[in-house]
């Protein structure tokens, strides 16, 4: 484990913005505090962004736009690379400092340190097998030459939930497709981001290539940056109602867009599934990140004949769980991000037993200067109740019951999202009809953590489009050019 005290660390974090290789004060000095929700107390001032840093941000990149896409893509994947080898070497500091800005616990940040700079590493790999195609026509007349280009200056939007995955799951694969990019890290927790630019700055990434500001006036910053005609992609993570206003913003100009956007999870457990299998993904699939996840399990749905069974056994794991900061030791539930986000959770919750829930553990918030909510189970979630519909982003895990496959389909399917879900079955057949009659961009077929770079992450219906990681990843800053030419 690393040594750096929490100071010696928060002192390393740049607090300014970073425009064309420089680091520099936000127009007027202005900042704005971020803070730490385990106890509340300010970690850092940051640099709070005008819309003229916001516009002097994009000037930078369109600036430096022509050069990196002629760099040769050798350069940019080892720049890439070495960002990955030094990113690993901070582990212990980029973990820290994840948990101090976001809340989770110190051994989930350090996952995310491994989940996240693999991203660096796989796109080091993909910038240098970007290729195209060469071939004669049907008719014999001419050459179809297709090549892919960087489709140019792009703006990444990251949400505050996993401070280092999201902004790495975007900047590498702009960088490695030839773009430069403007950064907007969520206002919760920008350190992170912010000192992985520095390490870009150390491996070499040249002014102007990636630039980052950090604002608390988001639209006004935003919206002229995604309605200039020199921006040319839009790549978006957080939630769908943002998502869906900055899409319409995207229409003047026909940006290229990705939309990350929210999910409502179904966690299906067939009756043939092995319980205690099913109750490791659930923990995992639920409880990680504290329950804020595009990803977690929002409706675990138990066939009737294991329900009572896998709620026990549930309720046990819920109960033994530790509550704390994430940096001490064993603590698997760390705070939620802010004050809104547990009386979210508290009004779920709420709702839920309104309409006929039992809570077996858990079910209010915890009275501390930090923003934390028990680890919460629900059972006897009737399909009136919020907790349905809308995405949790707490520690509460709420169950219903079904009783036929077409049933536990229906009631998966009976959402407007369509990001991921997961199967427990024992039954390979039923494992393969799932696969199909899913309605989402992924789906854990026993398990309960999918992410992996070299996977392609995204959604269907109100979860977005668009994907990151994996081969696809790259193509999301990629057009493709087809030219015609005469026979030689
Ligand atoms: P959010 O939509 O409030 O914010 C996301 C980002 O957008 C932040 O940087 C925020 O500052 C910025 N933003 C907010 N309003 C904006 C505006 N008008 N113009 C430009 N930028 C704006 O979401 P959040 O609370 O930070 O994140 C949680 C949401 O993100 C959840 O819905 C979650 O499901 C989703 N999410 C999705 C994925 C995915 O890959 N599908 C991954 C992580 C989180």
């Amino acid at each position: 484990m690393s040594t750096i005290s929490e100071s010696e660390l928060l002192a390393q974090v740049p607090t300014q913005l970073y425009i064309n290789g420089q680091w520099v004060d936000a127009e007027g000095g202005k900042t704005v505090a971020v803070h730490d929700p385990a106890t509340g107390a300010v970690l850092k001032n940051i640099a709070d962004a005008s819309p003229a840093d916001g516009m002097k941000a994009l000037d930078a990149a369109v600036a430096a736009q022509d050069a990196w896409a002629a760099t040769p893509p050798r350069v940019r994947s080892d720049i890439l690379r070495k960002a990955f080898d030094r990113v690993q070497e901070l582990k212990n500091e980029f973990a820290l400092l994840m948990t101090l800005e976001m809340g989770k616990p110190l051994a989930e940040a350090i996952g995310e340190v491994n989940y996240g700079s693999e991203f660096l590493r796989w796109f080091s790999e993909e910038a240098v097998r970007i290729t195209g195609r060469y071939g004669t026509n049907p008719e014999g007349t001419g050459r179809t030459i297709v090549t892919h280009m960087p489709v140019g200056p792009s703006y990444l939007i990251t949400p505050w939930n996993f401070p280092l995955a999201m902004a790495t799951r975007k900047i590498a694969p702009a960088l490695a497709a030839g773009c430069t990019v403007v950064v907007k890290p969520a206002t919760l927790t920008p350190l992170t981001t912010l000192y992985f630019v520095k390490i870009l700055e150390e491996v070499g990434v040249p002014a102007g290539v990636v630039n980052v500001f950090t604002t608390s006036t988001t639209a006004a910053v935003s919206d002229p940056i995604v309605t200039d005609k020199r921006l040319r992609k839009l790549s978006f993570t957080g939630s769908t109602g943002v998502g869906q206003s900055l899409m319409k913003l995207a229409t003047e100009n026909m940006l290229r867009t990705s939309m990350e956007l929210g999910g409502n999870a179904p966690f299906l457990v067939f009756e043939d599934a092995d319980l205690d299998k099913a109750v490791d993904g659930v923990m995992i699939a639920k409880f990680r990140n504290i329950g804020q996840a595009c990803t977690a399990a929002n409706r675990v749905i138990v066939h009737e004949a294991v329900a009572e069974q896998f709620a026990k056994k549930v309720t046990e794991r819920v109960k033994a769980m530790k509550i704390g900061r994430g940096t001490e030791e064993g603590v698997s539930i760390g705070p939620l991000i802010d004050e809104k986000a547990v009386a979210k959770a508290n009004e779920l919750v709420q709702d839920a037993v309104a309409k006929g829930a039992t809570v077996l553990t858990g079910g209010k918030a915890i009275d501390c200067a930090g923003t934390f909510y028990e680890p919460t189970v629900l059972t006897g979630v009737k399909p009136g109740a919020d907790i349905m519909t809308e995405e949790i982003f707490g520690p509460v895990l709420s169950i219903t019951t079904f009783s036929t496959e077409e049933e536990g389909i229906k009631i998966a399917n009976d959402t407007e999202y369509g990001l991921i879900g997961y199967v427990y079955t024992e039954d390979f057949q039923r494992g393969q009809r799932l696969i199909e009659k899913l309605q989402t961009g992924m789906m854990g077929l026993n398990a309960g953590v999918i992410s992996n770079a070299s996977a392609p992450f995204g959604g269907v219906k109100m979860s977005g489009l668009g994907r990151e990681g994996g081969f696809e990843g790259i193509n999301e800053y990629l057009s493709v050019k087809y030219t015609m030419t005469p026979n030689p």
